[in-house]
């Protein structure tokens, strides 16, 4: 592993959350001033690829990289577009697997909602 690759590895795991891959540049920046998209681009890759990170697509969201492998699901809200993990969703695999007709690998499930800070701002536009 390179020495950017080691960073890019660290900022993801020491720091909880999501990310883009635009974020991601401009905190690796803090310490590879130098550093460009199509590094951090490539790197991400790889790291999903080889399963040290994960990549969390969302409907209308750019992609979020994450260092945090735990399964879990999201929760993302559409008007801010935070995004909020959901670790306690117990039985959802359970429920999944009593509705389809095979053998569940796995789930990865989005929940679309409105923040209640957004539901302040916009005046009940979502109600
Ligand atoms: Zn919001
Ligand atoms: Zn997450």
């Amino acid at each position: 592993m390179s020495v950017i690759q080691d960073s890019m590895l660290a900022i993801l795991r020491e720091n909880p959350g999501h990310f883009t891959a635009e974020q991601l540049l401009a905190m690796l920046r803090r310490t590879h001033h130098r550093a460009s998209p199509a590094t951090v681009y490539r790197n991400l890759d790889i790291f999903t690829r080889e399963g040290k990170i994960r990549r969390v697509a969302l409907a209308d969201s750019p992609k979020f990289f994450e260092g945090n492998l735990t399964p879990h699901d999201h929760a993302v809200c559409l008007h801010c577009g935070q995004v909020t993990d959901l670790i306690a969703l117990k039985g959802l695999s359970e429920l999944v697997a009593g509705n389809i007709q095979g053998e569940l690998i796995s789930t990865d499930l989005t929940v679309n909602y409105i923040c209640n800070d957004c539901a302040g701002k916009t005046g009940g536009e979502y109600h």
